[in-house]
């Protein structure tokens, strides 16, 4: 992911708005989240902290901190703007766009129906003091200088004060950090080099430690059951190159929730991508099961259509049969590398049991929580030594 780098902040001309698939992207404070920590990973950010604060049943406070390139004090009110981004110049740029955001409109969008407060400073912008804007319901209130590191914090307060249609339909403060947790979760899987941390009402939810290794972030988020039970997945074709793991048939989910697959680092839900995997276990899964499945695939982002819709969850992709064979291949050679599959007959039809498939046995101890990390079990995990 290259990050925007302080780059300047423009407004996106009419031609490319009207083809950007803009539309609203806040729906309720676990979107906010996700907006903001996509553009803290755009701003190169080693670290990611999110809190949340709740009262009274509601959510008080969403506040998100980075360490990233951070804005200077010309660019920063620009953020608020609509359709303004440092992130492509004009529609031309989208192909081989590689950033999370493009459209310029998720602060703009926050700020339209909340009470935002912007900390930020350059990270080469060279100077002492950083810039502190107050923007409520889409009006900057204050501008001035302060003290602060180099990186943005973005802290947003009474969101929806103006929309009460909207703050009606919240769910319970529990509900919605289970939703951040979800979107955290898929952020540090297709970002493992990133550190994130999110705190509700001063209790530590979740933290990763970012060290870029894959197999540490599923162990910190997952445990030990989930991460001894998973298969190395590296390869790929012409079209798509996989980066991940893949579970072990014994371990499987009723439906696609622990799917987390990301192309290009952008987490997405594709019924294509997400089928391909299943369909390359064949019978290896019980009908109506689903793999566990962490996986980043790697597709030229000319190939790659990302604006289809607002919150960029879907995305399409072009000659879809061969990126599906690809797909398929790799994961059922992966499969075939444990002993699962056949060697011999990787085709479609092979069936468990047809081949002696040896189910892997790890010599590990039981889990003993989430967060727990052994090196040497890792090292099993990762090269599938028994
Ligand atoms: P987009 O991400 O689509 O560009 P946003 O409204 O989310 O639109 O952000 C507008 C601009 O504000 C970004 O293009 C970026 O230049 C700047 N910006 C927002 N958040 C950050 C951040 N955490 N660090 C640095 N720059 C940021
Ligand atoms: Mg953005």
């Amino acid at each position: 992911m290259t990050s925007s780098k302080g780059s300047r902040i423009r407004v996106l001309d009419e031609s490319t708005v009207t083809r950007i698939a803009a539309g609203e992207v806040v729906e309720r404070p676990a979107s906010v989240v996700k907006e903001l920590c996509e553009n803290a990973i755009d701003a190169g950010a080693g670290t990611i902290r999110v809190s949340l604060v709740s009262r009274g049943g509601r959510v008080t406070s969403i506040q998100v901190s980075d360490d990233g390139c951070g804005m200077d004090p010309g660019d920063a009110p620009l953020a608020f703007a609509r359709y303004a981004t440092s992130k492509i110049c004009g529609i031309d740029d989208l192909p081989s766009c590689t950033t999370l955001g493009f459209r310029g409109e998720a602060l703009a969008s926050i700020a339209s129906v909340a009470h935002v407060t912007l900390v930020t400073k350059s990270r080469d912008g060279g100077g002492i003091s950083g810039t502190r804007i107050v923007n409520r319901g889409g009006e900057i209130l204050s501008q001035g200088e302060t003290g602060c590191p180099s990186g943005t914090v973005i802290t947003v307060e009474e969101l929806f004060f103006n929309t009460p249609a909207r703050e009606k339909f919240q769910k319970p403060p529990a509900a919605e950090a289970a939703l951040i947790s979800g979107i955290i979760e898929r952020l540090a899987i297709a970002h493992p080099e990133t550190s994130f941390e999110f705190i509700h009402n001063n209790r530590r939810v979740l933290s990763v430690p970012g060290k870029g290794d894959l197999m540490d972030a599923i162990m910190h988020l997952y445990g030990l059951s989930v991460a001894r039970q998973m298969i190395r997945v590296q390869g790929g074709g012409q079209r798509v190159r996989m980066d991940g793991y893949i579970s072990n048939p014994s371990l499987t989910r009723k439906n696609q929730y622990q799917m987390y697959i990301s192309v290009n680092k952008r987490s997405i839900s594709s019924r294509l991508l997400a089928g391909a995997i299943r369909d390359a276990y064949g019978t290896l899964l019980p009908a109506g099961r689903y793999p566990v499945v962490f996986l980043d695939l790697t597709i030229a982002t000319p190939e790659v259509d990302v604006n289809v819709h607002p919150t960029k969850r879907e995305v399409r992709v072009s000659r879809e049969e061969e990126v599906r064979e690809e797909i398929v291949s790799v994961i059922r050679e992966s499969l075939a590398g444990e002993c699962l599959i056949p060697a011999a007959d990787s085709g479609q039809n092979a069936l468990p049991g047809t081949g002696d498939p040896v189910r892997l046995q790890y010599g590990v101890p039981e889990e003993t929580g989430s967060g727990v990390r052994e090196p040497l079990l890792r090292e099993r995990i990762a090269t599938g030594r028994q």
